[in-house]
C-alpha cells in the first residue's frame, strides 16, 4: 500500500537528514513510513502510491479553502509569467499590507518575511528594541519557530521528540527566555515579580496548536493583557496558526483581546513561504529603515507568495460565511467524534475552537503542556495508524492541532467519524 513511499523514504535518507525537511514529517513518534505526497486537491491528498486521504493537516493551517484552490492557482500562474522575484518594491506588497490591516485589529504597520520563525524572531527583536529590555516570557508547549531563543520548552516537534535541551543553543540565549505553564496567570505574575523591569514581552499562541489544540482559560488572555499594560511589557500574539482562520481578524477578534504585536505565517501565503509581523505604529516605527532595529530579507514580499496570500485572504474577507461554514463543519465533526469516543469507553478529551480541534487520550482536562504530555501517547499512535489505514490523514503527533478546510464535505466528516469508530474498536 505504501511501497513507493517506503522506497522514497529510503532514498531520501541518503541525502536529507532523517529523510525530511522538517522533523515532524518523519512519523518518528508514531512509527511507520511517512507518506510522500504527489498532489492534493480540495480536501484530498494523493500519495506517490496513488492512495487518497482526507487531509486534516491542511499544510499545517494555510489550506483553509482546500488544496489547489482555483483562484490561488490561477493567480500564481498569471504572476509567474512576470518573474518570480525582483528584490524591489511592488504595488502588490502595499495591497497585501492594506488587506491585512483592513482585517486584523491593531496592525498599523506590517513587515513581510518568509516564515513564521522569522516573524516571531523579528517580533521579539522589535519588543526588545522598543522596551530596551532583554527577557521575554513564552509558555511551555507553545512553538514560535526554530529561532534559538524559542527552543526552550517548545511544543510541536521539540515536544514530540522530547528534546529537553537543544544542542547549539547557547546558555546565554536561553537565559533570556523565561517559561511557565500556559493558562497559569499566577506563574506569569511570579516571573514578572522575579524579573521586575527586565521583561520586554510575553509571546503566546492565543489558541495553542503545538501541544494539540489547547484553549485559553476564560480570563487568561485578558490577564496577560493587564499584566503587560501594568508592567510596560508588550503582548505578542503568535497568530501563525490562528490568524485568518479563527476569524477574519484572527484570535484578536475571536477572543476580543488586543495585542501590541502580531505574527503571521503560512496562512497569509496560502501555503507559499510567507510570514509577517506587525503592530501598532509607535512600536513598529523602531524597525529599519525607520529605526535601528534591523530586519531584512531578499525574498520578503515575494510577488508569487504575495498574490497567492492576497487571493486567499481576499476570498475570506469578501465572504465571511466561508469561515462560518468551516466552523460549523468542525463542530459537526466534534459532535460525531464525541459520540463514538464516549461509546468506546476510552478516556478522551476533545479540545476545539473554530476549525482547530484535537483529541488527547486522557482522563483529565488538557489545559497546558503537562496535561497534554501525560495523555496516552501509545493509544494516539494506534489511533493515528488506524485512521491512516482508513484513508484519514491526521497530524502524526498528539502535540499538533488538526486543521480543517472548507473543501471537506459532510460525507468526508462522516467517513472520519466512522473510521474513528472502527479504529477504536480495533485498538480498545
Ligand atoms: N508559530 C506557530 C504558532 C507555529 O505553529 C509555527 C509553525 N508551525 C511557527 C510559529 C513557525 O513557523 P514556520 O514553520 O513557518 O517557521
Amino acid at each position: 500500500m505504501y511501497s513507493r513511499s517506503q522506497e522514497l523514504f529510503e532514498r531520501a535518507q541518503q541525502s536529507i537528514p532523517g529523510g525530511v525537511n522538517s522533523p515532524v514529517r518523519a512519523f518518528k513518534s508514531v512509527g511507520g513510513t511517512p507518506l510522500f505526497i504527489r498532489k492534493a486537491k480540495g480536501a484530498y491528498l494523493y500519495d506517490e502510491d496513488g492512495n487518497q486521504f482526507i487531509d486534516y493537516i491542511a499544510s499545517w493551517g494555510p489550506m483553509i479553502l482546500g488544496h489547489a484552490y482555483e483562484p490561488v492557482v490561477k493567480a500564481i500562474q498569471e504572476y509567474a509569467e512576470y518573474s518570480t522575484s525582483y528584490g524591489a518594491p511592488t504595488e502588490l506588497e502595499i495591497k497585501m499590507a492594506e488587506l491585512i490591516k483592513s482585517m486584523a485589529p491593531n496592525v498599523d504597520l506590517i513587515r513581510m518575511v518568509s516564515s513564521g520563525t522569522e516573524a516571531c524572531m523579528s517580533a521579539i527583536r522589535v519588543a526588545r528594541g522598543y522596551t530596551g529590555r532583554n527577557k521575554f516570557i513564552k509558555f511551555e508547549g507553545c512553538y514560535h519557530g526554530h529561532a534559538d531563543s524559542f527552543l526552550v520548552k517548545a511544543g510541536s516537534g521539540v515536544a514530540t521528540f522530547n528534546i529537553q535541551t537543544v544542542p547549539g543553543v547557547t546558555g546565554g540565549v536561553s537565559a533570556d527566555t523565561l517559561t511557565c505553564a500556559y493558562n497559569d496567570l499566577e506563574a506569569v505574575e511570579k516571573l514578572v515579580a522575579e524579573h521586575k523591569g527586565e521583561i520586554a514581552a510575553i509571546i503566546t499562541e492565543p489558541v495553542a496548536g503545538n501541544m494539540g489544540c489547547i484553549l485559553p482559560a476564560p480570563g487568561f488572555m485578558e490577564g496577560l493583557r493587564n499584566i503587560c499594560d501594568r508592567e510596560g511589557m508588550l503582548l505578542i500574539f503568535d497568530e501563525v496558526m490562528n490568524g485568518f482562520r479563527l476569524a477574519p481578524g484572527g484570535a484578536q477578534e475571536k477572543l476580543g483581546v488586543n495585542a501590541d504585536l502580531v505574527t503571521y505565517g503560512k496562512v497569509i501565503g496560502a501555503g507559499m513561504p510567507v510570514g509577517a509581523f506587525g503592530g501598532k505604529r509607535h512600536i513598529m516605527e523602531v524597525v529599519a529603515p525607520l529605526g535601528n532595529v534591523y530586519q531584512a530579507g531578499t525574498l520578503s514580499g515575494n510577488p508569487i507568495a504575495m498574490i497567492a496570500g492576497y487571493t486567499l485572504l481576499s476570498a475570506l474577507k469578501e465572504n465571511p460565511s466561508l469561515l462560518t461554514e468551516l466552523d460549523e463543519k468542525t463542530a459537526y465533526l466534534k459532535e460525531g467524534l464525541d459520540k463514538v469516543l464516549a461509546a468506546s469507553g476510552i478516556p478522551y478529551v476533545i479540545n476545539h475552537l473554530g476549525s482547530m480541534i484535537s483529541i488527547h487520550f486522557s482522563d483529565h482536562p488538557v489545559t497546558d503542556f503537562a496535561s497534554a504530555a501525560s495523555a496516552n501517547n501509545e493509544l494516539f499512535k494506534k489511533y493515528f495508524h488506524g485512521m491512516l489505514k482508513r484513508g484519514i490523514y491526521l497530524p502524526p503527533s498528539a502535540f499538533e492541532s488538526w486543521f480543517l478546510n472548507n473543501a471537506l464535505s459532510h460525507g468526508d466528516l462522516d467517513k472520519t467519524i466512522d473510521a474513528t469508530r472502527e479504529t477504536l474498536k480495533e485498538i480498545a
